[in-house]
């Protein structure tokens, strides 16, 4: 196995002979983003007004086919956000997976909820919807209309399924579960620009999704995200609370509730719009390095590539490898792969066993403890599926 380990990073490394470093995922600005960044410096628009950040929003709300998106300064205040629009109270539980970045679990505490943690299935990374719904009639009721947890007295309020490395959970199942037990469904899609399930974007499914431009996401804005829904009325609010929840009016400053200072810069919002002027050819070399990957360890015993689940057309945000349960020191293969410069990371800590989120809630979590053994993370940046450097 170590040899095999070993073998499969040279051949990575060997894909980029002239790099002597293949970092994870790197971003590579090829379009317009001089131009547009020049203009906002020449013009002194870099703040937090100006046309880029409107047109970001417009450019968002035509590509992933949701009515309206609101530019926030990134993807966490874009998730607290958009649990606050969609009405998460304080003391209500928040049904996420254990197994996602931190942010997802910071943003319900931020509304002063609490993550109620649950499992996901291997067919997706994300929520296992089927074992929701089962576990839902061991530890909730319907009273009132709402979904009470049993165990703690609490409303189960929301369920926010977060498309792991760009691949989207089952979202009709995961509907179904909600409709039944009267949850809210919030999309963390902060990894899915570009990933479609059934042929409909990710964020359309949420009442409220969240995008995130991080450095390492698919585009980036430097820092950046943004808030996706449907509803004009959820959208002009999120709106009203990222911008300090302040009425318009030519120069007093009225302020009727307690908003944030969220909104996007101008100058981030022009690094955005450039890139979404090319997303899609980003995610078609994203889609040809699978391909790529899956020539390099074809005949590799012991690990496969994750592949799109059957429903989806995904993003391929991170290429991910998945070792057979019990097979290698995942520490082991991550030093292998660092070592040789290939830049490899395991999958996030579960949540449940950050201490921050120790006394939270939580379901049986088998496939989660499981998994956070099997994955790496192996180079990914767009330019790598391109056959020369490009
Ligand atoms: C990146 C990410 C976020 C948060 O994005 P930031 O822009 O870094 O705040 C939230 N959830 C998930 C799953 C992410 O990957």
């Amino acid at each position: 196995m170590n040899d095999m380990i070993l073998e499969l990073a040279k051949k990575i490394k060997s894909m980029y002979p002239q790099k002597d470093f293949i970092p994870l995922h790197e971003p590579k600005f090829k379009g317009n983003e001089q131009k547009y960044i020049a203009d906002c410096i020449e013009t002194g628009w870099v703040s937090s007004v100006g046309k880029y950040v409107d047109q970001f929003e417009r450019m968002l709300a035509e590509f992933t086919g949701v009515k309206r998106a609101v530019a926030v300064v990134n993807g966490t205040a874009a998730l607290h956000i958009a649990l606050k629009i969609v009405g998460i109270q304080p003391n209500d539980e928040v049904l996420i997976p254990s197994l996602t970045f931190v942010a997802t679990g910071n943003a319900v505490v931020y509304c002063g909820a609490v993550p109620h943690f649950i499992d996901v299935s291997t067919e997706t990374l994300g929520i296992d919807p089927f074992k929701l719904d089962d576990y839902l009639r061991d530890v909730a009721v319907i009273n009132g209309n709402v979904c009470i947890n049993k165990q703690t007295g609490r409303i189960i309020r929301a369920v926010v399924p977060m498309h792991t490395f760009g691949h989207p959970v089952d979202i009709d199942v995961l509907f179904d579960v909600c409709e039944r037990w009267n949850l809210i469904m919030v999309e963390d899609a902060a990894e899915s620009l570009g990933s479609y399930y059934k042929g409909i974007h990710t964020g359309n499914f949420g009442k409220a999704s969240a995008l995130s431009f991080n450095g390492n996401k698919i585009i980036t804005t430097g820092g950046g995200g943004a808030v996706l829904t449907n509803d004009e009325k959820l959208a002009d609010y999120a709106k009203h609370l990222t911008t300090t929840a302040k009425r318009p009016h030519r120069w007093k400053y009225e302020h009727d509730q307690i908003g944030y200072n969220y909104r996007m810069p101008n100058i981030n919002a022009a690094l955005g719009c450039a890139q979404l002027e090319y997303i899609d050819d980003l995610i078609e070399k994203k889609r040809r390095l699978v391909q790529r990957y899956e020539q390099l360890i074809a005949g590799c015993q012991g690990v496969r590539l994750f592949k799109e689940p059957r429903f989806a057309r995904s993003n391929y945000w991170l290429q991910t490898l998945i070792f057979d349960e019990n097979i290698c020191d995942i520490n082991q293969v991550l030093e292998t792969f660092n070592n040789q410069k290939v830049m490899s990371r395991p999958i996030w800590t579960p949540l449940h066993l950050l201490r921050p989120f120790q006394n939270s809630p939580k379901a049986d979590l088998q496939v989660t403890e499981k998994l956070q053994y099997q994955i790496v993370n192996i180079p990914s940046s767009p330019y790598l599926g391109d056959d020369i450097d490009g």
